[in-house]
């Protein structure tokens, strides 16, 4: 088995890289990636790590981008080449989260909720800040119960102190991680809000950008939706990926490997992925 979604405190998860890292070997996974949002803070140690481990440790990332004005979570895997095109474009996107943070502190401030900028940065450390963390805070503070509430009162899209975060262009985030050696792969598909005939016509649009693959496997899909991202990579050509996107406790139903029990990413979907690393790495160097 193996896991290809996993966030840490380097984003908005709540365990360690060394935490998490050490869980995986525990479970025995064959392969294992960390994706924080938007940085690549740890390639190195995570490199470090798994040679020092033996250990399949991939350094991945989850960057931010949109199409049609949706957000679209694109993974990256490996981060084998230069980073600093990306790094240009992740300054922009933190600089964007700097902003949109005062704009979501200043709607809550609005609501009568005593929350400042400096207890979110505070919260957040030296990770990259998302609204996990704000949520957090707010559950501190007794303002809600629970991580869940937090969103569905104050900060999902229809909340009432939400404000959307600066993302990438797709196409560009696409291009980007290549250049980074990342072998590309779209973040929970079976999240986005379109129908099949739709997701198929974005899907084929995508591939044709040079999208690499998909996130086949996901805790929260239903059979019928593994069935139909096994169908669209069979007929496109799609490499596929399959993680549990476990953040410790802001998660909390979500466990490393197995999501809530059931996922199982097979450990036969990382040679392909392996291979289009070396193609991808190999086009960068000539
Ligand atoms: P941001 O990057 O600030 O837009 O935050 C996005 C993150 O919030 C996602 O990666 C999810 O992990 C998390 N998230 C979104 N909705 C919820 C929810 N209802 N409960 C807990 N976490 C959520
Ligand atoms: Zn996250
Ligand atoms: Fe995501």
């Amino acid at each position: 088995m193996i896991d290809l979604q996993i966030h840490t405190t380097d984003s908005d998860g709540t365990w360690s890289w060394t935490q998490v890292l050490e869980k995986c070997l525990n479970l025995n996974l064959a392969a294992f990636a960390i994706t924080d949002h938007d940085t690549t803070v740890r390639r190195d140690d995570i490199v470090e790590w798994a040679k020092t481990n033996d250990a399949m440790a991939i350094p991945g990332i989850e960057l931010s981008s949109c199409e049609n004005d949706q957000t679209i979570h694109l993974l990256g895997y490996f981060l084998d080449g230069p980073l600093n095109q990306l790094e240009l474009r992740l300054n922009f996107l933190r600089e964007g989260r700097m902003d949109r943070n005062k704009k979501i502190v200043a709607k809550l401030q609005s609501l009568g909720i005593s929350v400042t900028e400096e207890d979110v940065l505070a919260a957040a450390g030296r990770a990259t800040v998302g609204r996990p963390h704000i949520a957090r805070l707010l559950m501190q503070k007794g303002v809600v119960k629970s991580m869940q509430e937090a969103f569905d009162r104050y900060l999902s899209a229809n909340g009432q102190a939400y404000y959307p975060k600066v993302e990438l262009p797709l196409r560009e985030a696409i291009d980007l991680l290549h250049s980074a050696g990342a072998v590309t792969s779209i973040s929970h598909p079976g999240l986005l809000k379109r129908t099949p005939d739709v997701l198929e016509e974005s899907l084929k649009l995508w591939r044709s950008w040079g999208l690499d693959g998909i996130e086949a496997l996901y805790p929260s899909y239903s059979l019928e939706q593994t069935a139909f991202f096994e169908r669209m990579a069979e007929k496109y050509g799609f490499l596929r990926t399959g993680g549990s996107d476990f953040h410790g406790e802001n998660k909390p139903h979500i466990q490393i490997g197995t999501g809530t029990g059931h996922l199982n990413v097979p450990d036969e979907f990382l040679q392909p992925l392996l291979d289009r690393r070396d193609e991808i790495v190999g086009a960068l160097s000539v």
